[in-house]
């Protein structure tokens, strides 16, 4: 080869690696994750959470996902009115009312040092931005576990379309070790970055909350057209798909939505199987802890009668229908 050509090359190769190590330092916005999860897509997977959610559910188990920046957390129900918080804020963010802390959010810069000496454990950060290398480093510690079980790693939230730019990195170097991976998604994202992450990802976890479009702005904050519209690519794209179908009872368990979801289901060209999850009263538990407010309007959950019902219908539109994921 010729020496100018080598030179050439050496400089491609060059190119690459800084490209590669750029990438590897961008950066994204997580609350958690969690190894061995068994819920998430096949085998044992890493999940991991995102940060920041367009839609705010009702009945949501991770309310501590809305918010696309780092927050505070407080469990009154843990507080035993020591005082410790207030005495070490830097800020003087925290005043006490009927001796318990109210934290003001515009003083507090989430310095973590309440968090410290809270030994009633009433505190929390929540959230941390990390890199993708600092992500990739955790999830390569169980590739032995994903190569027996089948299993690999799974993109959820919060709504990990936020952040497309990471993770479309976090699924490129995935590829490039091997390691299966599953977005778990709402589906309430531009088109193009659906495509653009369709490209990268191996399947989707993709819930349908409600077939009619006014009932599911009314529960989550938003329409479902631009939803079902990008289930409909990614199923046209030959993508395996898993839809996930929360029950959540006085909202989408009637006989009407269950069928229309069955029947929008068995329309699309790759049906990979159908997950019901009954709603549970944890996610309301939590929000109220985070917001203070209590969702008080949904209190019933479903009962394993109701689900089969529900299951027995479902299974005349699709193969497999799996109670619980
Ligand atoms: S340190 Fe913890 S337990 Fe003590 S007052 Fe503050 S939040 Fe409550
Ligand atoms: S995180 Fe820091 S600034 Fe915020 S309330 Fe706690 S001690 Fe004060």
């Amino acid at each position: 080869m010729h020496s100018k050509d080598i030179m050439v090359n050496l400089y491609q190769l060059f190119n690459m690696h800084q490209s590669t190590q750029t990438e590897l330092e961008t950066k994204g916005l997580v609350f958690d994750i969690k190894r061995y999860a068994i819920h998430d897509g096949p085998g044992i997977r890493t999940t991991v959470f995102f940060k920041g959610c367009p839609l705010q559910c009702l009945w949501c188990h991770n309310p501590e996902s809305w918010k696309n920046q780092v927050e505070l957390g407080f469990r009154k129900s843990r507080c035993v009115g020591c005082g410790q918080c207030a005495e070490v804020c830097p800020r003087e963010a925290i005043s006490f009312v009927e001796n318990r802390p109210v934290t003001d959010a515009q003083k507090c810069m989430l310095c973590g040092r309440c968090v410290d000496v809270c030994i009633a454990g009433a505190r929390e950060i929540i959230g941390r931005q990390i890199t993708v290398s600092e992500v990739m480093a955790e999830v390569e510690r169980d590739i032995i576990f994903y190569d027996q079980s089948g299993g690999g790693v799974t993109f959820s939230g919060g709504e990990p379309l936020m952040q497309p730019d990471f993770l479309v990195v976090l699924l490129n170097q995935c590829r490039v070790m091997n390691i299966h991976t599953a977005v778990d998604t709402s589906c309430y994202a531009e088109p193009e970055i659906v495509e653009s992450v369709a490209e990268r990802a191996d399947m989707f976890l993709c819930d349908i909350k409600h077939m009619d479009s006014e009932m599911h702005e009314r529960f989550t904050g938003v329409g479902n057209d631009l939803i079902l519209e990008n289930i409909r690519c990614l199923s046209q794209a030959g993508k395996k798909i898993i839809i996930r179908i929360p029950i959540i009872p006085g909202f989408n368990d009637d006989p009407e939505n269950i069928e229309a979801t069955g029947e929008f289901t068995a329309s699309l060209p790759v049906v990979g199987r159908i997950d019901i999850l009954p709603f549970n009263r944890g996610g309301i538990e939590k929000s109220a802890r985070l917001t203070g407010e209590n969702k008080s309007m949904l209190t019933e959950t479903p009962d394993e009668e109701q689900m089969s019902l529900i299951a027995q219908s479902l299974s005349k539109y699709v193969f497999e229908v799996n109670i619980g994921g």
